[in-house]
């Protein structure tokens, strides 16, 4: 069979190490889980009711266009409309199909360390990835970044803030960068992270989009409303962008439960922003402890922190942290999910 020579070099996605593979024995009680970034809340009560409502419709396929769950979002960005929103089973599905739409060959600038996905989805519809490191302060480098596009660039994605170092970008320098860009090159700001940033100079990406006709936001609901399970993402996009987008996805990827859980997290913004201010004490707390046991680490305004301790550390307590090497950090480092705070007790008991 004549299959396409590029697989040969793309591995399937390479999950975090489950406790079968932990050489430390930790004995019968349940290892803590830190190792994907999920919120240890789960979804809101609202989120779980409305999931259950949806059984009963479970025989018929979902709304195709996620009507209600796009005016939710339409609602909490001033300026947007259901035109300018497409949906996902999950943001990485939105950034799947905003690689579909760009002209191939090419290639697709990123910042690196940064999410791996971008460099195997690239591959997988056809695109390079070229990667840019971070500066100094593990930041991404946007004057680099700038410098390493080319006539073949069809995307720059930045993660903002960026996955696994932690650390954002104000809007400004954002823009900035948006406005230095070719009109032909599609700006992807990934931002499965935004709430938890709390910086006033940070937010209000969706004005951007609205003024560019190159730029668009991913988000996600797998993060601060704690539904990575129900896979829902989506993406903010100029309507020309967004109109393109619906014509290379898969109808019907965003499931019942998923729309219905996501609208309803929608309309609690209050608790959502609790929890994520509820989480940012356990992380100043967790850095604090970093800090005292003189473990280098990098100053998050996310729910992980990266930092210059190899995962079997933490594993003595029974706790599983994410690798650094597989994240494109060098070996030694670590990148440590935010838990609740016995999770964390758990997390900080190694270090004692
Ligand atoms: C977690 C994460 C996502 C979200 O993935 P989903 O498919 O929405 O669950 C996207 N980008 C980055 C950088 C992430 O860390």
């Amino acid at each position: 069979m004549k299959t396409r020579s590029v697989l040969e070099g793309i591995g399937p996605y390479n999950p975090p190490r489950l406790r079968e593979e932990i050489s430390v024995d930790y004995g019968s009680e349940e290892y803590v889980k830190l190792t994907m970034n999920e919120l240890s809340f789960g979804p809101l009560p609202e989120a779980r009711a409305a999931i259950i409502e949806t059984l009963s419709r479970a025989g018929r396929y979902p709304d195709r266009d996620a009507t209600p769950l796009r005016e939710a979002i339409a609602h909490a960005h001033p300026g947007i409309s259901v035109g300018n929103i497409v949906v996902g089973n999950g943001s990485s599905e939105t950034l799947v199909d905003l690689m579909q739409i760009l002209d191939r060959p090419g290639e697709v600038v990123i910042p690196w360390p940064s999410f791996p996905f971008y460099v195997s989805s690239a591959r997988v519809v056809g695109l390079d990835a070229k990667k840019v490191p971070l500066d100094d302060h593990h930041r991404a480098d946007l004057d680099a970044m700038l410098a390493a596009v080319t006539r073949e660039t069809r995307a720059v994605i930045l993660c903002n803030p960026n996955n696994p170092s932690g650390t954002y970008l104000p809007l400004s320098e954002v823009r900035r960068f948006a406005d230095a860009l070719p009109e032909d090159v599609l700006l992807i700001l990934d931002e499965a992270y935004y709430e938890f940033v709390d910086d006033p100079l940070y937010s209000g990406s969706h004005d951007l989009v609205l003024e560019s006709d190159n730029v668009v936001s991913t988000r996600t609901f797998s993060k601060v409303h704690g539904l990575a399970g129900f896979r829902v993402g989506y993406a903010l996009a100029p309507e020309r962008l967004a109109d393109l987008v619906w014509r290379v996805h898969v109808p019907f990827s965003v499931n019942q439960a998923g729309q219905a859980a996501a609208t309803a997290s929608l309309g609690q913004p209050g608790a959502i922003a609790e929890r994520s201010r509820q989480m940012k004490r356990e992380r100043e707390r967790v850095q604090d402890a970093f800090e005292t046991a003189g473990l280098e680490y990098v100053p998050s305004h996310t729910n992980f922190v990266m930092v210059g301790a190899k995962p079997q550390l933490f594993e003595k307590t029974g706790v599983l942290v994410r690798e650094g090497e597989a994240l494109g950090y060098p070996v030694g480092w670590s990148r440590v999910t935010i838990g609740g705070p016995e999770e964390n007790d758990r997390l900080l008991g190694a270090l004692a």
